[in-house]
C-alpha cells in the first residue's frame, strides 16, 4: 500500500482541476499527483506539471501536444494526446482515485474506462451521470468501485448520511442559490447579455456552469445526478432556492428528521472530502459567523421562469436517453450563447425542441448513447442555424 493517495486529475486547468491542486498542495504528506490532463491550455498545464511532478500528462487538443512535450520530456514526465489517451491513463497502475473534472460529456468515456479498471471515482463531472447514470452506477456496483460526489450539493447529501447507512431517504432538498437572476420573469430576461448571466452571485466557476447556473439547467442537471448517486426516486428529489448558498443541501429521513450540511461556500472542501472520505482534514478556510448571516432564507424555484429545470425533471420522469439528449442539447445551446449565437431564453427553447425531435430509446445501450450525443447536438446545431 502506498502512504500517498495517488490521483488522476482530469480536467486539470478548470476552476475544480485549479482548486484541487491547491487541496494537493496544502497536504503534500496525503497525496501524489500521478497523472494531469487539460483539453487545450498548454502552459498552464506545463506549469502545473513542473510543480506536481505527475508520471504522465495529456493534452487531449493535438495542436498543444509538441509544446508540452518540448517542456516536459527532460523532466521525465511522459506527454500523450487525443481522447483516447484521456481514457486510457486513468487506468494505471500508478492511480488510487480518479478526479474526472471534465466538462460536458467528454467526461463519460474516461469515467467508464477507469470504473472498469476498477478506480474510485472522485465525480466533479455531473454530465456524465446525467446522461448515463443506470449504466454508470451499475458497472460501479459490479467492480466493486466508489463513487464520491465533488458537486458541493451531493457532497452535502453525502456527508448527512454518514452513519444513516440503515436508514431510508424519505427526500433530499437540493439547495439552489437562484444565480443572477433569481426573481426575474421571462419578460426581464429577454435581452439579457452573457456579461449578464456570467456573473454568479455566490461561487466562483467555469463558464459552462455559470450559464448553467443562471439558466437552472446546473441545478436539473444536479437532480438527475442525485437520483443515480443515491439511488432515490423521482419524486424524493426536491430543489428549494436558497440564496446565501450557505445550507449546501439537506436529507429527510422517515422520522422527519432532517439533516443539512453548512458553510461558507468554497470548492475546496467539497474536493478534499471526496478525497479522504470518511477522515476530515483540518484546515483554515474562512469560519461561518452567524452574525453576518442574521436570515437564512428559502424560496419554491420558479418553474415558469426557469423551463430548464422543469425540462431535467420531465426527461428524468421519460428515462431512457432522454436525460442524455437534453444533456447534448444544452451543450450546444450554452455554446452558442457564449458565442452571442442565441439569447439567453433561447437555452432552454433549444432544449426543449432537441428532446422532441431526436428519437426515444426507452433502454440504450453506451453505444446508443454515444449516438443520441451525436444526433442531438446535429439537431440543436441546425435548430440554432435556422432560428
Ligand atoms: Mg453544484
Amino acid at each position: 500500500m502506498h502512504k500517498k493517495k495517488r490521483i488522476a486529475l482530469l480536467g486539470s486547468t478548470g476552476s475544480i482541476g485549479t482548486q484541487t491542486l491547491e487541496v494537493v498542495k496544502t497536504y503534500p504528506d496525503l497525496f501524489e499527483i500521478s497523472v494531469l490532463t487539460a483539453n487545450r491550455n498548454v502552459d498552464l498545464l506545463i506549469e502545473q506539471a513542473l510543480l506536481f511532478r505527475p508520471n504522465v500528462v495529456v493534452i487531449v487538443d493535438e495542436a498543444g501536444y509538441e509544446k508540452a512535450n518540448a517542456a516536459l520530456f527532460e523532466e521525465g514526465i511522459k506527454v500523450y494526446t487525443g481522447e483516447e489517451a484521456l481514457a486510457a491513463v486513468t487506468e494505471m497502475d500508478e492511480v488510487d482515485i480518479v478526479l474526472t473534472a471534465l466538462v460536458g460529456f467528454s467526461g463519460l468515456k474516461p469515467t467508464i474506462r477507469a470504473i472498469n479498471a476498477g478506480k474510485n471515482i472522485a465525480l466533479a463531472n455531473k454530465e456524465t451521470l446525467v446522461v448515463a447514470g443506470e449504466i454508470i452506477s451499475k458497472l460501479a456496483i459490479e467492480k466493486g468501485v466508489s463513487i464520491y460526489p465533488v458537486d458541493s450539493e451531493h457532497s452535502a447529501i453525502f456527508q448527512c448520511l454518514v452513519g444513516e447507512e440503515r436508514n431510508p431517504i424519505e427526500k433530499i432538498y437540493l439547495t439552489a442559490s437562484g444565480g443572477p437572476f433569481r426573481g426575474k420573469k421571462r419578460e426581464d430576461l429577454l435581452n439579457t447579455t452573457k456579461e449578464q448571466a456570467l456573473k454568479h452571485p455566490n461561487w466562483e466557476m467555469g463558464a459552462k456552469i455559470t450559464i448553467d447556473s443562471a439558466s437552472m439547467m446546473n441545478k436539473g442537471l444536479e437532480v438527475i445526478e442525485a437520483k443515480w448517486l443515491f439511488n432515490l426516486r423521482n419524486d424524493q428529489i426536491d430543489v428549494i432556492v436558497h440564496p446565501q448558498s450557505i445550507v449546501h443541501s439537506l436529507v429527510q429521513f422517515e422520522d422527519g428528521s432532517m439533516k443539512a450540511q453548512m458553510g461558507l461556500p468554497d470548492m475546496k472542501l467539497p474536493i478534499q472530502y471526496a478525497l479522504t472520505y470518511p477522515y476530515r482534514l483540518k484546515t483554515d478556510f474562512e469560519r461561518f459567523n452567524f452574525l453576518d448571516y442574521p436570515n437564512l432564507t428559502f424560496e419554491k424555484a420558479d418553474l415558469e421562469t426557469f423551463t430548464n429545470l422543469r425540462l431535467a425533471y420531465e426527461v428524468m420522469e421519460i428515462g431512457g436517453n432522454a436525460p442524455c439528449i437534453l444533456n447534448a442539447a444544452n451543450e450546444i445551446a450554452v455554446a452558442a450563447f457564449l458565442k452571442d449565437e442565441i439569447k439567453f431564453l433561447q437555452l432552454a427553447e433549444v432544449n426543449e425542441k432537441t428532446i422532441k425531435g431526436v428519437d426515444f430509446i426507452k433502454h440504450p445501450t453506451l453505444d446508443e448513447l454515444y449516438e443520441t450525443d451525436r444526433q442531438a447536438r446535429l439537431f440543436a446545431q441546425k435548430y440554432i442555424e435556422n432560428l
